[in-house]
């Protein structure tokens, strides 16, 4: 240990021992090599990766919640990760207890990890391994205010920081919640309206429910009611858009799902190999399970990488009271007033706000920006994977311009067609990794990469698989080819 880590762990043990995490002043001079704004599950997998692959860089986190984990400090009560927990949360600590769900409809696939769990894992990280390492200091409950200085939200005092590297801005996405969002439109006084995060505290029964939001919050609040025996003719769901979905079924991250998984990757490089027409590509996304959606007479405008499973679906499409009428414009005491229309309404109905996005900046910028990073995801629905690895490429590469080479950044979809782009940007990072044989080798490691390692410990005698295997290698330059091609239609 050097003498900056020194000083770091004593002030660190200071503080855990004494005061607690957020006091500021046994710390006589701030300086750091990285200056992480925001507390949450980015910054954790970029530090966690950082403090592995560099000896000395000393970080310093700045965020205004009390504990790390950004949004999952206000989450609802019952949301779960949409995806298996095995690779979610920061590189070197294990999130997953490794076993399958087998009640719920989650039930034969990998367990997907509570809010609360989630929370407590980023708690542990820090508690047990940034802070011990000597190299991180935390400030919670403080603002970052720019150019260096913040401000505790419990003292008022403002500190500065001189820093030698980098600041790493981990909050540009912005991510919204229902408990920290304003609906953009207006409600009477009168209206029972709730965000999602209060349907726990509900003690009076009331006649009936409105979820109103097409997106995943939406469908996490229909299935928990449908779950807690709300009858299905009880709920009405106001669906602005119809979504593409993603069937959790392809996310599962071990051999035993080696068909469904890699299978799914093989049959999106298919399906647009073969496609010949936007439309086209589409219907066969769907034929061959890489797409889903609730209801099969609409075609969906929306993609957000929303996963569910094929029971979420079936509860889903037990609700018959889909209102399509556009977004909701005003709720009165006798009406819901929507862009196309207005249905009937009434104050002994719950009202549940599910609109909030969960990303609302989908503006792309540079990652490397000479003094700035700014985290954004390198590969598909895995902002954490790709924080890992933005950290690794900082570690390990030098110009601005080669990293961002490698980090080119897989725009957030919105729009069905995005899916396109996505996809494209994906393979050509996958591809430009591959390049590097370090970079291979680092992946194979990285405990947030679920894909490489199924696909490197494929069994070459088994048929199947390597069927599977062949069928991706087959693909991948056709589907190139015409994802360049649907693109320019696009634009
Ligand atoms: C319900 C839900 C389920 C999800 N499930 C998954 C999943 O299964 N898999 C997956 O990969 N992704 C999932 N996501 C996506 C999710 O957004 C990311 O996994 C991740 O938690 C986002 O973390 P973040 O650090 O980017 O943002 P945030 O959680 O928003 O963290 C940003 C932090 O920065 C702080 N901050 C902002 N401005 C300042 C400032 N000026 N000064 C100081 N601090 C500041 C905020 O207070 C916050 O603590 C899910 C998202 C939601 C909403």
């Amino acid at each position: 240990m050097n003498s900056k880590q020194a000083s770091a762990l004593l002030c660190n043990n200071f503080l855990l021992s004494n005061i607690g995490l957020n006091s500021l002043n046994s710390f006589t001079l701030l300086e750091t090599d990285y200056l992480i704004i925001g507390g949450g599950a980015t910054a954790m997998a970029f530090v966690d990766t950082l403090l592995s692959e560099t000896e000395e860089d000393q970080i310093l986190i700045i965020d205004r919640n009390h504990q790390p984990g950004g949004h999952w400090n206000q989450a609802y009560p019952f949301v779960r990760l949409h995806q298996p927990s095995s690779f979610y949360g920061v590189s070197s600590a294990e999130l997953s207890k490794g076993i399958k769900d087998q009640v719920g409809f989650n039930a034969g696939f990998f367990e997907l990890a509570s809010g609360a769990a989630v929370k407590a894992y980023f708690d542990d990280v820090m508690r047990h391994r940034f802070l011990p390492s000597g190299r991180v200091q935390y400030f919670p409950m403080s603002n970052y205010d720019g150019e260096g200085k913040f401000t505790s939200l419990l003292t008022g005092e403002v500190q500065e920081v001189r820093v030698n590297k980098k600041v790493v801005d981990s909050t540009y996405l912005q991510t919204r919640i229902p408990a920290t969002h304003e609906p953009n439109f207006t409600v009477a006084e009168e209206i029972p309206f709730i965000p999602i995060n209060e349907l726990v505290n509900i003690s009076e029964p009331p006649e009936g429910f409105v979820v109103i939001g097409g997106g995943k919050t939406g469908m996490d609040a229909c299935v928990w009611l449908l779950d807690n025996q709300v009858p299905a003719d009880r709920i009405s769901w106001i669906v602005p858009r119809d979504s593409w979905l993603l069937d959790r079924k392809t996310t599962q991250p071990s051999q035993e799902f080696f068909e469904s998984t890699v299978g799914n990757m093989a049959a999106q490089f298919e399906s647009v190999a073969q496609a010949d027409s936007i439309p086209d590509l589409f219907k066969r996304l769907e034929e061959n399970g890489v797409l889903t959606r609730v209801d099969q007479d609409i075609r969906p405008k929306m993609f957000h990488g929303a996963t569910v499973c094929q029971k979420e679906l079936d509860m889903l499409r037990s609700i018959k009271k889909v209102i399509r009428l556009g977004r909701v414009k005003e709720i009165t005491t006798e009406q819901i007033v929507l862009d196309e229309g207005s249905i009937p309404t009434s104050t002994n109905l719950i009202h549940i706000d599910c609109t909030a996005s969960a990303i609302s900046n989908l503006e792309i910028t540079p990652i490397f920006q000479g003094d700035r990073i700014i985290p954004q995801t390198i590969r598909s629905y895995q902002p954490l994977f790709s924080a890992s690895l933005i950290a690794y490429i900082e570690a390990h590469f030098t110009t601005d311009a080669e990293k961002n080479g490698l980090c080119q950044v897989v725009p957030l979809p919105n729009h069905d067609t995005d899916w396109i782009r996505m996809l494209a940007t994906f393979m050509m990072n996958q591809y430009s990794w591959n390049q590097h044989r370090s970079i291979r080798k680092w992946l194979l490691g990285n405990r947030l990469d679920g894909f490489s390692q199924l696909l490197a410990e494929a069994d070459r005698h088994d048929p199947v698989k390597q069927g599977i295997i062949k069928r991706m290698r087959d693909n991948i330059m056709p589907a190139m080819v015409k994802l360049q091609q649907f693109m320019k239609e696009l634009s």
